[in-house]
């Protein structure tokens, strides 16, 4: 057994004893429900990562228009979200070739205190990169950055050669100006398990010296097993693995509660990163208002929620590795406020109901 896969062991029986205590004390750990929301303004992608759900998946391949865009920050900000997440659940923001249009936007919104978003990192020009930097609402870029050398890059990515050299050309670009990103900029970094030891790449130089220069590259080993989309066979022959084992689940996903997700095709769904297909839909945007589709008056919604608590998971959610107990503090703590319990969670989605009338 890999360290990792024995951390994750002792993780579950912690979980499994905190989760029962928090459950029987009737103490749950909600975040803030309308402090951020998801908008998905693209669900397609350039690359097709072995361990990624996006090649499986059998929802639309679509872009948000900038009209439908624009709409969803209108009543988002209507119902008191300040903060947006752009991230899709299976795209690249930079596959929308009308991504800036919609970054303006938000700049322009009195509404709008930040938004976020990571990217593969392989499209955006150096005139992209530019603008980026003028931005003043972008408060975090990742990157997404995947193998160690070209050829773990196209091995993991299936992408070609070219592709690496872009993604190279970029980040030495970027580096070569980043004293002027006015946002937090993090690297998130995942390649195999074993890189060899004083690997010289143009990828390890570039994170080493992007560490230099004081920003965070964040490895990561843990590959998800999308609610059991992907699993060992489809990362064969890579130095990677897949966690077969769901998670230990007790109580409702917090998922459910802070990150709804409004998806390329408009459809909103209860989870913004696991749910590759949207099984969790709880509305669709084009028939229904947001905040119908977020209020106790939509079943759909709560049915949702009261099945989690009830321990009847929907099969993604069953199989899933990626779950947060609402029986656990620690999922609480990323907003840092005070997290709400259920029955105040009940009381803001009663409210919004009542609001509309
Ligand atoms: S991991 Fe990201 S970049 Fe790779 S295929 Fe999936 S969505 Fe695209
Ligand atoms: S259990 Fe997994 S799939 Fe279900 S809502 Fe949570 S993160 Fe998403």
């Amino acid at each position: 057994m890999r360290v990792h896969q024995l951390e994750r062991s002792i993780r579950q029986v912690r979980n499994m004893l905190l989760f029962n205590v928090f459950s029987l004390l009737g103490k749950e750990f909600i975040p803030d429900p309308r402090k951020a929301v998801n908008i998905e303004v693209t669900s397609i992608c350039n690359l097709k990562c072995r361990f990624c759900a996006y090649q499986k998946k059998v929802a639309p391949k679509v872009r948000m228009s900038n009209e439908f865009f624009a709409g969803c920050v209108e009543q988002a900000v209507r119902m008191g979200f300040k903060a947006f997440h752009l991230t899709p659940v299976t795209g690249e923001v930079f596959m929308d070739g009308q991504i800036f249009d919609k970054l303006h936007l938000l700049e322009s919104h009195p509404g709008v205190e930040s938004y976020d978003f990571f990217t593969n990192f392989t499209l955006p020009s150096h005139d992209d990169i530019n603008q980026l930097m003028t931005l003043k609402k972008l408060s975090h870029l990742t990157l997404s950055v995947y193998g160690h050398d070209l050829e773990s890059f196209m091995a993991v990515t299936q992408a070609g050669e070219n592709v690496y050299g872009q993604l190279v050309d970029h980040l030495q670009f970027l580096l070569d100006n980043v004293d002027r990103c006015p946002w937090a900029l993090e690297i998130g970094w995942r390649s195999y398990h074993r890189i060899p030891r004083g690997l010289q790449s143009e990828i390890t130089r570039l994170l080493d010296q992007f560490r230099g220069r004081g920003i965070k590259v964040r490895r990561s080993q843990v590959y998800n097993n999308w609610g059991g989309y992907v699993s060992n066979e489809d990362v064969k022959g890579l130095d990677i693995d897949i966690n077969s084992r769901p998670s230990y689940k007790k109580g409702a996903c917090t998922m459910l509660f802070d990150s709804i997700m409004i998806m390329a095709d408009g459809t909103v769904n209860g989870c913004p990163c696991r749910d590759a297909d949207a099984s969790l839909k709880i509305g669709d945007l084009h028939r229904q208002p947001l905040a119908e589709i977020l209020s106790s008056r939509n079943q759909a919604y709560t049915q949702l929620i009261d099945g989690q608590q009830k321990g009847i998971y929907p099969p993604v959610c069953r199989n899933c590795d990626f779950y947060k107990s609402i029986y656990s503090y620690r999922s609480s703590r990323k907003h840092g406020r005070p997290p709400m319990s259920l029955r105040e969670f009940h009381e803001v989605i009663a409210r919004d109901a009542s609001e509309r009338g």
